[in-house]
Formats: C-alpha cells, structure tokens, sequence
C-alpha cells in the first residue's frame, strides 16, 4: 500500500491536548487539502471546531491552514489551507512544522472541558454539541425547566474543586458490554479504530469522547451559563461562555 492510497495521520493530539506543534511529513497535498504523517491539529468533530494555524517549512515559508477537518476514511485527517495559500510548495515527503493557534485551541479545550461538567449537572441524553472558541453549547433531550443560576453555581464549584482530568482506551468490545457509557445522542464515538477514548473528569463524569481537555478542572476558569433556550418540545439548550469575556 502506497502512502497515497493510505494517508493515515498519527494523532498526536490524542495523547497530549497540550502539544502546540510538531515536525511532520508532507503524504499528499492538493486542492482538497493536506495529509500529513503525523500532526496536532485536531479535525472538526464531536462538536469541537477544527485547528487552524501554519504549516512552517525549512526555510521560515508558512502555508496559513484555515480549518481542519476528518476524511473519508477513519483515521484521515485533512488539514484545509487558507484561500490564497500556495501549497504547490508541499511535495510528498517534505519535512514541515505543524503548528496550530494556540490560544485558540486552548479556549476549545477549556470550554469542551466545561461541556463534561454541564453532563454531570444535567444528568440527560446530549442530543447536539458545539465548541467554539467564544462559546460552547450543549442541547440535552429533556422536558424540565433549567435553572440558569444554579447551573452556573454548580459550574463554578466544579472549576473551584479542581478535578483531574484524565483519558484513557477501551476496546470497542468493552464500550459495547456497558452502553451507559455513551452520554451523546448525536456524537457516538468513533468506531473502526479497535479502541474508544473514554475521557474521564474525577469523580464527576466518565464518556466516550475524542475531544480535546485541559488537564483539570481548575484550568477551566471562570465560565457562566449565557443562555438557556427551550428549542424544542423535548430539547433545552445550554449556552455557556467565559465570564472574562461576558
Ligand atoms: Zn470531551
């Protein structure tokens, strides 16, 4: 099998959320977007907004990625170049400096990592999820009333208490023995690989998740519910954002 015909990425970010940029090798790079070896930039996906930043060659050029986003098949991730980006520059095989936005990123894993908190207040079935760097929200399939206070309270004290945040691998075996596992409706995780990511927040909450987390709680910080919604008969939006930026 050729590289071409399999441009499986090692996803460096899978095991350290905290990596901001590695070394890798140009597999294949068109108009549909650029494959490489290994990377840190995370693919759109769980609700979590794909990376951007730069692709940085040897000699100090950088291709600006403007998104990030999974393949066709499992494990294929294609980084998206900016609209003026000239990657006739990335031949197959070339060393470059994969570096994503960091600050950016860090607001994704600061706010995914908050969204886990929200499962644990709201003990109901998560039926759409999105994570931005200037809000996240999390639609539960329930009937009753939230309380926008009491959810920001309960957020607050979760923050406060500074719980470890922690992954780790199952097989999909396991992941079928004990289906409670799965808390989203809408994002099951992904399948085909062997083993599912389970992430766990100590002793608050334990889900299948490929995200992107802080490594505690505390990392987290100040972070408010916005905005509570009734969007459907049977679906209550939850709205959070930062309180620095409230
Ligand atoms: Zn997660």
């Amino acid at each position: 099998m050729t590289m071409h015909e399999d441009p499986m990425t090692d996803e460096l970010f899978r095991q350290d959320a905290t990596l901001q940029h590695c070394e890798a090798r140009v597999l294949v790079a068109d108009a549909d977007g650029i494959r490489l070896d290994r990377t840190v930039f995370y693919p759109h996906g769980g609700g979590q907004a794909g990376d951007t930043g730069v692709l940085r060659l040897a000699d100090g050029r950088e291709i600006r990625i403007a998104d990030t986003k999974k393949g066709a098949t499992p494990g294929e991730i294609v980084h998206l170049p900016a609209a003026d980006a000239d990657v006739s520059v990335l031949t197959p095989g070339l060393v470059v400096t994969a570096q994503i936005d960091w600050q950016r990123r860090h607001r994704h894993m600061r706010f995914h990592t908050a969204t886990h908190l929200l499962c644990a207040l709201i003990p109901h079935p998560v039926d759409g999820c999105s994570i931005t760097a200037d809000y996240a929200r999390l639609d539960f399939h329930m009937t009753e009333p939230l309380d926008k206070q009491a959810i920001t309270e309960g957020l607050t004290r979760l923050v406060a208490e500074a719980h470890a945040v922690r992954h780790r691998w199952i097989t999909e075996a396991e992941l079928d023995a004990n289906p409670h596992l799965v808390r989203s409706m809408s994002v099951q995780p992904p399948r085909g690989l062997g083993t599912v990511r389970v992430m766990e927040v100590d002793g608050v909450d334990l889900q299948p998740c490929g995200g992107t987390h802080v490594a505690n709680t505390a990392e987290i910080g100040p972070v408010i519910v916005t905005k509570i919604e009734k969007k459907s008969a049977k679906t209550r939006r939850v709205v959070l954002g930062f309180a620095e930026s409230a």
